[in-house]
């Protein structure tokens, strides 16, 4: 006798849930099995936003942050300081810095850091387009925001390396943001200190 299982649709569909970050089999299993049973609304409408989202969202030409076509936000908002450019790793850790409420510039998101380990490079970070607008913003202060840990040195280090001959400020945001975790996981006051104590 075989055994059971649930038909090939259902277990294509519990694969690609599984593909989700932090969903593991058997939320995927929960998760499959809940959106076939309430077939009526609840996976058309899964369906819509996962479309409506792919096709709406890209990253910023200028920032790296996420925009529509609309456009970006941040970029969008002239009444921020020009003067201020804060440079951090991902468009996600651009949210946490304005909830925080303690800056008030623009961004420029890398998409990463350099990691020789995972052979990313200069060139596979957006430095290039970095140099480009502080060449255009004349006298900006660039603020490294960058993680803790061996990587975010390392990137911060290169970056106040070919930031010298430009006319800007380089500074770095003071310690104590958590090694490894980015940006995202900084607690608001942390990231007010950090903005504070930046040198
Ligand atoms: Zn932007």
């Amino acid at each position: 006798m075989a055994r059971a299982d649930y038909p090939e649709p259902v277990r294509a569909l519990i694969l690609e849930l599984k593909k989700l970050p932090g969903v593991g089999p058997r939320s995927a299993e929960r998760m499959a099995v809940w959106m076939i049973q309430h077939k009526r609304r609840n996976p058309q409408e899964l369906a819509n936003a996962l479309e409506y989202a792919d096709e709406n969202v890209t990253l910023c030409v200028t920032c790296g942050f996420f925009s529509t076509q609309e456009g970006c936000s941040v970029c969008d908002d002239h009444t921020r300081d020009e003067n201020l450019v804060c440079v951090v790793e991902q468009p996600t850790d651009v949210l946490p810095m304005e909830r925080s409420g303690a800056f008030r510039g623009y961004y420029h998101c890398l998409g990463g850091k350099l990691s020789p380990l995972d052979n990313v490079t200069p060139a596979d970070l957006k430095i290039g387009q970095l140099l480009k607008r502080v060449e255009k913003l004349d006298g900006v202060e660039v603020i490294l925001a960058l993680s803790s840990d061996v990587e975010g040195e390392a990137t911060a280090n290169y970056l106040a390396e070919v930031l010298a001959g430009k006319n800007c400020d380089v500074t770095r945001i003071a310690q104590g943001l958590p090694a490894g975790g980015g940006l995202e996981h900084a607690d608001e006051l942390t990231l007010m200190r950090a903005l504070q104590g930046r040198r």
